[in-house]
């Protein structure tokens, strides 16, 4: 196989889906050298078929707004790859949602559930609906014409989609109930991300965030160090944000600021959980404005308009907000600034630039792949408890995902380890989940 060939030739199919190129590109680049070990692999064409999603729905989703005006929308469903288990992943609501961006996600999301241990294949989907200004009723009315085209393509035993960027419990939860009208299946277990009430595990909203700092935690402690006492910039203020702040404060850091696509709020003594949990508020009401933190917490919180968490100096810099959120200016103001480490919890937080400036000037760095992945994997714990018809205690699932978490540092350790000692945590990651799901594949047959 190589990486440049297969390249021109995506190129030449897909030449403006940038995103989905741009994931593609990470992962061949870090997996060619091993996947050349293995002529099995060549013989059977494993990368030209993994590439391609195994299949993409795209659907009208038609609404009416609260003045009566009729609208529409494109939805998704990328079915990426079945190979180890159900299709698995969310669904984002965000303006700029593309068959790209799904693409790249669910290619993402196939390695990422791989290296969960869970039996997760990788699927995504979503929706250019614009969740900001939306009143609770237009969301709950989009969520329903949604599902009205989307429920024929998913099952809990197919596919089960969850939540991502736009889409938390309120969205979940209107989702699920036009899925039971419509397919008349009380099982719980067709969305993941539900409330506790009806099927959701306790701790799916904490767990992307809580497993990002577990997996930081192992991260450092490699090489000696501890979270403890240390400053962390946070981008973003939403489920996976509140949730890596909110574990980022009881490991003892201090998170000294969280930004929005407004600006920055710099909070010089640290967030407060109160502060933390007005993030959800903020996110609820769906105005997508950081500066509201500032407004209600006027005399420990600063904002600034135009500007990103990785602005303010900061021992560790956590991504969790969006693609290519941390360009390589970015990363080189972080240095300067003195911080030394970045754990991107975001999927594709940082352009590739930005990466390599991480790993060539000594950064600790860690792919989102393997940091968020505790998200999916609380989720698979979700259809676990599902299927049982049960539900775990936090203590439970917490250990769990402490478990699954620390599992996918060592599979990194494991399949990254440089002759310097050194750990290319994104070849680890790329490599680890890469294997299971060729092996699977080959061991599958030519489908
Ligand atoms: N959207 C999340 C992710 O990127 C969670 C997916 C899920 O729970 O299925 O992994």
């Amino acid at each position: 196989m190589k990486t440049k060939e297969i390249m021109a030739s995506l190129q030449a199919k897909y030449p403006t889906e940038k995103e989905y190129l741009q994931a593609v590109q990470e992962v061949l680049e870090s997996i060619e050298e091993v996947y050349n070990k293995h002529p099995e692999f060549e013989k059977a064409k494993i990368v030209e078929r993994l590439v391609e999603p195994d299949r993409i729905f795209t659907f009208r989703v038609t609404w009416v707004d609260d003045s009566g005006e009729v609208r529409t929308n494109i939805g998704y469903r990328v079915q990426f790859n079945s190979a180890i288990g159900p299709y698995k992943g969310g669904l984002r609501f965000h303006k700029a949602v593309t068959p790209s961006m799904l693409k790249f996600l669910g290619f993402e999301q196939t390695f990422k559930n791989a290296l969960t241990t869970l039996p997760m294949g990788g699927g995504k989907g979503g929706s250019d609906f614009d969740p900001v200004g939306k009143s609770d009723a237009e969301i709950m009315r989009f969520c329903q014409a949604f599902m009205l085209e989307l429920w024929r393509c998913i099952g809990p035993d197919q596919d089960i989609p969850a939540g991502d960027v736009g889409v938390g419990g309120r969205e979940i939860g209107f989702m699920n109930g036009m899925y039971q009208k419509l397919a008349q299946e009380y099982h719980t277990g067709v969305l993941t991300g539900k409330g506790v009430t009806w099927g959701g595990s306790i701790l799916r909203p904490e767990a992307t965030g809580f497993g990002a700092l577990y997996f930081t935690q192992h991260l450092l402690h490699r090489v000696g160090k501890d979270i403890k006492g240390m400053k962390v910039a946070i981008s973003g203020f939403g489920n996976v944000a509140w949730g890596a702040s909110k574990k980022a404060m009881q490991l003892g850091a201090q998170v000294i600021a969280v930004s929005g696509p407004d600006g920055v709020c710099h909070i010089p003594e640290g967030l407060t959980p109160e502060m933390n949990d007005y993030m959800l508020v903020m996110r609820a009401s769906n105005r997508n404005l950081v500066e509201d933190l500032a407004v209600k917490f006027p005399e420990k919180v600063r904002f600034t308009k135009g500007k990103k968490a990785w602005s303010i100096p900061c021992d560790i810099a956590l991504p969790c907000a969006f693609q290519n959120e941390l360009a390589l200016e970015d990363a080189q103001e972080l240095k300067r600034n003195g911080c030394w480490c970045c754990c991107e919890v975001s999927n594709m937080g940082c352009q590739p630039d930005a990466i390599h400036f991480f790993q060539n000037n000594g950064f600790l760095f860690a792919p989102g792949k393997a940091v968020n992945a505790g998200g999916v994997a609380t989720s698979g714990l979700e259809m676990t408890q599902n299927a049982q018809h049960i539900s775990w205690s936090a203590q439970e699932v917490d250990e769990k995902l402490h478990w699954i978490m620390e599992n996918i540092h060592e599979q990194c350790v494991k399949f990254g380890a440089q002759p310097d000692g050194r750990i290319d945590y994104v070849k680890g990651a790329n490599i680890a989940g890469f294997m299971k799901v060729a092996q699977a594949m080959l061991e599958q047959g030519i489908i």
